[in-house]
């Protein structure tokens, strides 16, 4: 039984302003140097971005390689609040990170992938998150699970957080894809859906791996009217210490935002039924993604049949043993609502590429 969220809008967590979308938290993979960090945010706070990323303490996979800076970092965020009035934000992993955070003023905080998939230690930072007033984000687990991220939410929502929100970033996959973590946006679609309330901000930067598709990501995600960007920018990309591959600089970032990306925004009546044809159009294009991926996966299979059958000297064409699997899809689209003609077209149109396929 998950639980009721009963969640402080965005527009009142003092850092964002909705409309327009996207609502923009951006800046460096990690905290490198004070000069890194004073220059980024000068470029990011010239075309109006109010609150500012950093990674003080990074997840890597290998030992050995730069594990973040560390607290003297957060003497660097203090500098951008002061300087550049921006808000601060970092990613905390443990109760210490909380008190380092809470010590030294950042404003925000969110939970990476590593850690939203283990309880116990989203129940530490929850826990040491318990009396104060700072907005929470939550990334998506590393793995497929939705229950685990709800589950998450549900931690920080009964230790008194009402600042609540979540971070779409991708989950890994050892399938071979374009992108470096699988947006698989059916799970961010079931999360709005269950939970209009809780806003979503979508990490294009984790999500492609790679500067080339942040902009695509970025417009699936305006497309789904989901609330916010959370975008790497590094003022020199190819020198950054981790994530080098897909950080944007400011004036990149500035590129994306307001010149490439396009963002439909309901203010009247007409509008609005726009923008409901626009996210449930984007939702058939992801379910449209879903269906070439699994038609792909299933003439995959087929080809390793052929060659078994091949090698086995049987014959391709089995017509026992389709007609069970064609009587079953109809008595299965039948529950589902899905006309009996309308499943023996699909169906025969894609045992027909099968048998092809096997030739
Ligand atoms: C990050 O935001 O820098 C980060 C480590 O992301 P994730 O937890 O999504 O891997
Ligand atoms: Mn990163």
């Amino acid at each position: 039984m998950t639980e009721k969220f009963d969640i402080v809008p965005l527009n009142e967590w003092g850092m964002f302003s909705l409309p327009p979308r996207p609502c923009v938290i951006a800046g460096p993979c990690s905290a490198e140097s004070e000069d890194q960090i004073m220059q980024t945010a000068a470029g990011l706070k010239e075309f109006g971005i109010n609150v500012f990323r950093a990674g003080i303490w990074k997840p890597r996979t290998h030992p050995g390689c730069f594990e973040g800076i560390g607290v003297p970092g957060l003497k660097w965020l203090q500098r951008v609040k002061k300087e550049y009035g921006m808000k601060v934000a970092t990613e905390v992993a443990s109760e210490k990170h909380v008190f380092e955070c809470i010590k030294h003023g950042v404003d925000l905080v969110w939970l990476g992938a590593r850690t939203s998939a283990n309880p116990f230690l989203v129940q530490e930072i929850a826990d040491a998150l318990a009396d104060t007033d700072i907005p929470v984000l939550v990334k998506n687990p590393v793995n497929p699970d939705l229950d685990l991220w709800i589950g998450a939410l549900e931690r920080l929502h009964r230790a008194g957080i009402r600042k609540l929100g979540v971070i779409h970033r991708g989950f890994s996959t050892s399938e071979k894809i374009k992108y470096r973590n699988d947006p698989l946006w059916q799970y961010v679609i079931e999360l709005r859906s269950r939970f209009p309330q809780i806003p979503v901000f979508c990490d294009p930067s984790h999500l492609a791996g790679s500067r080339a598709y942040l902009q695509e990501l970025s417009q699936r995600a305006m497309d789904l009217g989901l609330e916010g960007l959370m975008v790497e920018s590094h003022c020199d990309p190819a020198c950054a210490l981790s994530d080098s591959k897909q950080q944007l600089t400011p004036a990149d970032l500035k590129d994306l935002l307001e010149n490439k990306l396009i963002v439909r925004d309901a203010d009247t009546s007409d509008s609005a039924y726009r923008e409901t044809i626009n996210q449930l159009r984007a939702k058939i294009d992801v379910v449209d993604d879903n269906l070439i991926h699994l038609l792909a996966q299933r003439m995959e299979i087929s080809r390793k049949i052929g060659q078994s059958k091949r090698e086995n000297n049987i014959a391709i064409l089995q017509t026992s043993r389709w007609d069970q699997v064609l009587a079953e899809m109809i008595e299965k689209g039948r529950e589902h609502g899905l006309d009996e003609d309308f499943i023996k077209v699909v169906f025969n149109a894609i045992h027909e590429a099968s048998v092809k396929a096997q030739e």
